[in-house]
C-alpha cells in the first residue's frame, strides 16, 4: 500500500471521530429527525469538500465540523444552525447551489446560507471604507436572521484559532478585521467569552511578542494569585455552605487583550494589572428564588468585605439589552486590593456566556432578551434602510452603539426606556415616536423644565413638551446621539427641503416664462453655474428662501429660449450688486478684507461670510472659493464644512481673524424660557442698555408656558458675544440662550 492511501483511511476515521464529537455537544438536537438532518448535512458537506484541503494540509471538512461544534457547544444554537454551519462554505466553494440547499433542507436553511455566502468574501478590500461597506453588508444579513451572524462568528473564531498556517500578511488582515468588527459584534450579542477569545487571538497574531510576554508573566504569577483567591473566598465558602446554598466559585484574571490595552494604551505596568481580580459566584438555584438568593449572597460577601458603594451594579433588576443579568459589587480585601465579585444564577451565567442564544432554553423568563434583541435589530434595520452616511461614518456610529453603555429612564407613566449613555431629551422624544421628536420643544426631567439638548441620566423621569408649530432643525443633528433619531431628523429635513425646493422651482419657472426662456436643464444649469450653487435643488432652495433674488437677475442675454450669462459681468461688480438682501454683510467703516487674513500670504482678499453658518471673529473658519461668488468664509463646524473640505479640498483656503474692534457682525440669538411677564423687557434692557449692543430684529413667541425668541444683534467677536449671552442667561426665567447657526432656523 502506498503511504498516501494509509493517510486517507486514517483521515476518514478522524473525520468520523470529529463528527461524533460534534454530535455529543448538540444538546438541543434531541429528536431522531434532528439527528438525521445533521447527518445529512454532514454527509453532503463531506462529499462536496472531499477534494479540498485547508492551508494546514488537513481535510477541509474539519473546518465546517469545528464551526458547527462551536455553534452548538459555545453558542448553544439549534439544529438548523448546526446544519447551516456544516454547509456554510459549500455554496461558495463547491458545486452545491442554493437551490440544492433548499430542496434538500428547506427555505430557512437557504436564507441563512445565502447570508453566509454573501458576507464571506471579506478581507479582500483595499481600504477602510471597503471594510466598512462589507461590515454594513454583514449587518444587513443580520437583520434577516440573526443566526447568520452567530454562525459567522463561529466561523471566524475557528479561523482565528487556526490562523497559524496563513501567510503573515493575511494573518494581520484577518486579525485586524476581527478586532474591527467581529469582537464588537460578539460583545453586543452578549457572547462575552467569544469576544474575549477573538481579542486575545487577534493580539496573538498582531503583536506576538507582547502576547507571549503577558502569557509568560501570567504563568509566573499564577501561584501567588491562587493563594490570594483561596484565602479571599474561604470565609465566603464557609458561610454559603452554612446557608445551604449550592454554588460554584470561579476566578479569572483580566483577558490578555485587556491587559495589553492597559499596558499599551494607558501606560500602566503589568505589575499593577495582573492582580486585578474578579470572582464569580454561580448559584444553582430555582428561577423563582434566584433574585433573592443572589442578594443573599451579596449580603454574605459584604459581611466579610467592605463594598464600594459606587461600584454596585444591579443587572438583575434591569438586565442589559444584550440579555446580560448579574449582580456586581467591588469589595476591599484584607490586603488592600479591590476584588470584583459577580453574583448570578446558573441560568444567568449561561445567558452571559452564550448570549441571547441561551435564552431559548429558558422561554418562560419574564422579559425575554430575545425581544430586546429584536428591538435592537429593529434599530439596526432603521439605520441600514437609510444608508445616507458614508460607510465609515456609519460604522463609527454603529460601533459606538455596540460599545456604549446604557442608561434607564422612565416615561411619565413609569415605562422603562433604555438609551445609550449621553442620550438627550431629544433622543428620548424620538425614541418614543418620530412625531413627538419632530414637535419637541423641551422636556420636563423630574418635573424640571430642560432644553432639548439636556443629557439624561439613569433614573430620570422624562416628560416631553411638544408644539404643533415645531419642526426639526439642522442643529438638532448635533444634539442627538442615537442613530435612529439622527435618521428621523435627516428624513424630516430632506422632506422639508424638497417642499421648499419645489417652491423655488416654481419661481424659476415663472421668471423664465417672463423672460421667454425655456424651462430646460441647459438653462437651469446655466443659472446654477451663475449663482455658484452645488446643484439645481440647492439653487431652488436658495431662491425660495430669498437668498437669491431672481428679479434682480442681470448681465444675461436670451437667444431662442436660451439664457446665457456674460462672463465678465459675473465677476466682482455683478456679485456685489446681485447680493441678496438677506446675505449678511460685514458692517465696517474700513472696507472689506479687514477682519480676516486669508491664505498663506496675509492677503487682503475680498470675501463673504457664508450664510449657512454665519461666522464671526473668534470662530474657527476657513475660506472656500466659490464658482461665482468669490471666497466664502465658513465655520469649521458648519454643517456643510465636511462636504466642502473632503470633496473640494483644492478650493479651500486658510483663514484667520484679525483683532478688529471696529468691525461689527450680525449674530442671531435664540432664547427659550418660562413664559414670564416682563421677560422681554428684561432681555432687551440688557442688550441695549447694559451691554450697549445694537439690536437689529427681535421676535418672541409663547407656547405651553414656554417662550421662544430670536434677536439679531451686532457684536465684535465671539468674546463680545459670550459676554452678552452670559448676561442673558442670568435673567430670571431664561433657560437657554444659543447662537443661531443658520438663518434658516
Ligand atoms: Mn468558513
Amino acid at each position: 500500500m502506498n503511504p498516501a492511501e494509509i493517510d486517507l483511511e486514517e483521515e476518514k476515521l478522524e473525520i468520523l471521530r470529529r463528527y461524533r464529537s460534534l454530535l455529543r455537544v448538540c444538546h438541543r438536537s434531541k429528536t431522531r429527525a434532528d439527528r438525521a438532518r445533521i447527518r445529512k448535512a454532514f454527509e453532503l458537506s463531506a462529499e462536496a469538500h472531499k477534494d479540498m484541503r485547508r492551508k494546514s494540509g488537513e481535510p477541509y471538512i474539519y473546518h465546517p465540523i469545528a464551526v458547527a461544534k462551536i455553534a452548538a457547544e459555545e453558542i448553544g444554537l439549534d439544529t438548523t444552525s448546526i446544519v447551516c454551519a456544516l454547509l456554510h462554505d459549500t455554496v461558495e466553494d463547491t458545486e452545491i447551489t442554493l437551490d440544492d440547499i433548499q430542496n434538500l433542507f428547506g427555505k430557512k436553511e437557504r436564507t441563512i446560507i445565502d447570508g453566509l455566502t454573501k458576507i464571506s468574501g471579506v478581507s479582500n478590500y483595499e481600504s477602510a471604507s471597503d471594510q466598512a461597506e462589507n461590515f454594513r453588508k454583514m449587518l444587513l444579513t443580520l437583520s434577516d436572521d440573526v443566526r447568520v451572524i452567530l454562525i459567522k462568528l463561529a466561523d471566524r473564531l475557528h479561523n482565528m484559532r487556526t490562523l497559524d498556517h496563513m501567510a503573515r500578511e493575511k494573518q494581520l488582515k484577518i486579525a485586524s478585521e476581527t478586532l474591527f468588527m467581529y469582537a464588537p459584534l460578539a460583545h453586543r450579542l452578549g457572547l462575552y467569552n467569544i469576544k474575549t477569545e477573538l481579542e486575545d487571538l487577534a493580539l496573538k497574531f498582531k503583536d506576538p511578542e507582547i502576547y507571549e510576554e503577558i502569557i509568560g508573566k501570567l504563568q509566573k504569577t499564577q501561584a501567588v494569585r491562587t493563594r490570594f483567591i483561596n484565602a479571599f473566598t474561604l470565609p465566603i465558602r464557609r458561610s454559603l455552605d452554612k446557608a445551604g446554598l449550592h454554588y460554584e466559585i470561579k476566578s479569572r484574571t483580566k483577558s490578555i487583550y485587556s491587559i495589553w490595552n492597559k499596558i499599551v494604551k494607558k501606560g500602566v505596568p503589568f505589575e499593577e494589572i495582573y492582580d486585578v481580580f474578579a470572582i464569580r459566584i454561580i448559584l444553582d438555584t430555582q428561577t423563582d428564588t434566584e433574585k433573592s438568593d443572589c442578594w443573599r449572597v451579596y449580603s454574605i460577601v459584604t459581611d466579610f468585605y467592605q463594598p464600594s458603594p459606587e461600584r454596585l451594579r444591579d443587572w438583575i433588576s434591569i438586565p442589559k439589552s444584550s440579555g446580560y443579568e448579574s449582580l456586581h459589587t467591588t469589595v476591599m480585601s484584607p490586603t488592600g486590593k479591590w476584588v470584583e465579585v459577580q453574583i448570578r444564577s446558573v441560568r444567568m451565567d449561561e445567558m452571559a456566556e452564550k448570549g441571547f442564544a441561551a435564552h431559548w432554553k429558558y422561554k418562560d423568563s419574564p422579559e425575554s432578551p430575545e425581544s430586546k434583541l429584536d428591538k435592537w435589530l429593529n434599530q439596526v434595520r432603521d439605520v441600514l434602510e437609510n444608508p445616507e452616511d458614508n460607510a465609515i461614518d456609519f460604522i463609527d456610529n454603529f460601533k459606538l452603539s455596540l460599545f456604549s453603555e446604557e442608561i434607564y429612564v422612565f416615561t411619565p407613566d413609569g415605562d422603562l426606556k433604555t438609551l445609550p449613555v449621553g442620550a438627550t431629551a431629544l433622543d428620548f422624544a424620538f425614541h418614543i415616536h418620530s412625531q413627538i421628536g419632530s414637535q419637541c420643544i423641551g422636556a420636563k426631567v423630574n418635573y424640571k423644565l430642560v432644553p432639548l439638548s439636556h443629557k439624561l441620566r439613569s433614573g430620570d423621569q422624562v416628560e416631553i413638551l411638544t408644539s404643533k408649530k415645531q419642526h426639526p432643525k439642522e442643529d438638532w443633528l448635533n444634539i442627538v446621539v442615537t442613530a435612529s433619531a439622527r435618521h428621523k431628523i435627516r428624513d424630516a429635513l430632506r422632506e422639508e427641503k424638497k417642499l421648499i425646493a419645489e417652491e423655488g422651482k416654481e419661481m424659476v419657472k415663472r421668471r423664465f416664462n417672463g423672460l421667454k426662456v425655456d424651462f430646460l436643464s441647459k438653462n437651469i444649469d446655466e443659472l446654477v453655474r451663475h449663482y455658484g450653487a452645488i446643484n439645481a435643488t440647492n439653487l431652488y432652495v436658495r431662491i425660495a428662501k430669498g437668498n437669491v433674488d431672481l428679479t434682480r437677475l442681470k448681465g444675461f442675454v436670451v437667444e431662442n429660449g436660451r439664457i446665457r450669462f456674460e462672463k465678465e459681468e459675473v465677476s466682482g461688480k455683478q456679485t456685489q450688486e446681485g447680493t441678496p438682501e438677506s446675505e449678511r454683510k460685514i458692517i465696517t467703516t474700513q472696507g472689506k478684507g479687514e477682519a480676516l487674513y486669508i491664505g498663506d500670504e496675509q492677503q487682503q482678499v475680498e470675501y463673504r461670510l457664508a450664510t449657512c453658518c454665519n461666522p464671526i471673529p473668534g470662530d474657527e473658519v476657513f475660506g472656500f472659493i466659490t464658482v461665482s461668488e468669490g471666497i466664502k468664509i465658513h465655520r469649521t463646524s458648519c454643517p456643510n464644512a465636511q462636504e466642502l473640505l473632503s470633496k473640494y479640498a483644492y478650493r479651500v483656503m486658510k483663514a484667520r481673524w484679525r483683532n478688529a474692534e471696529t468691525v461689527q457682525f450680525e449674530v442671531g440669538l435664540k432664547f427659550s424660557g418660562t413664559d414670564d411677564v416682563g421677560i422681554v423687557q428684561n432681555i432687551t434692557n440688557i442688550i441695549s442698555t447694559d451691554m450697549n449692543v445694537n439690536m437689529r430684529a427681535i421676535s418672541f413667541e409663547a407656547n405651553h408656558g414656554i417662550f421662544q425668541g430670536k434677536v439679531v444683534v451686532l457684536v465684535h467677536d465671539t468674546k463680545h458675544l459670550s459676554a452678552l449671552t452670559d448676561k442673558l442667561k442670568a435673567v430670571d426665567g431664561v433657560l437657554t440662550v444659543d447662537r443661531i447657526e443658520s438663518e434658516f432656523e
